[in-house]
């Protein structure tokens, strides 16, 4: 693994949905002490109660996706109803933080090409994962940072910064990331 501190999107690309959260703050300050920057894929109803972590995050230089409004498989809706969980979220964020989204994530990589064809309208592409941490089962630090340091530069990676329940994950990215820099001489 190498993260390059400083670079809007580090290699790999750290991704961290669900938020924002309980657990977000302090992740925040993890990033913020290596100086490395991901992107969140924020869930609309979680943003209207955390507004001040949503310009946290914009404020600290992190890049932001829409992840629906309340976590439903979309595949399931009709596609108005889509459009309304895209839409309502991307307002959300825009309300709290003062800027639009321009990725989408769908809950669960559940999607079609319907649904990517409307985000995609919204001004929003697609951004599944290459690498997914397994971080949501709450399997270990180790096994959480074992899958995050073998992520291939580059790789997008999947990790989880909400609802609760996620200082694995924010203990995982600390040791991760601390290990890369060390390794990374001119890095800092
Ligand atoms: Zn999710």
């Amino acid at each position: 693994m190498r993260v390059l501190p400083g670079v809007p999107i580090g290699t790999p690309r750290l991704t961290f949905d669900d938020g924002p959260g309980e657990d977000t703050e302090a992740l925040l300050d993890v990033l913020a002490r290596h100086g490395v920057t991901a992107t969140f894929f924020l869930v609309g109803e979680r943003v209207t109660q955390n507004e001040g972590l949503v310009q946290r995050i914009v404020r600290e230089g992190h890049e932001l996706g829409n992840h629906s409004w309340d976590h439903p498989d979309m595949r399931t809706l009709p596609l108005d109803a889509v459009r309304a969980q895209l839409v309502s979220t991307s307002d959300a964020i825009e309300g709290a933080a003062g800027v639009r989204p321009n990725l989408f994530r769908p809950p669960y990589g559940y999607t079609s090409p319907a649904i990517e064809e409307l985000a995609e309208s919204l001004g929003m592409p697609t951004l599944l994962w290459d690498v997914d941490t397994g971080d949501w089962d709450r399997p270990g630090v180790e096994a959480i940072g074992a899958a995050l340091s073998g992520a291939p530069e580059g790789a997008v990676v999947l990790m989880h910064d909400g609802p609760a329940g996620r200082e694995q994950t924010v203990a995982a990215v600390e040791h991760a990331l601390a290990a890369a820099l060390d390794r990374a001489p001119d890095a800092h």
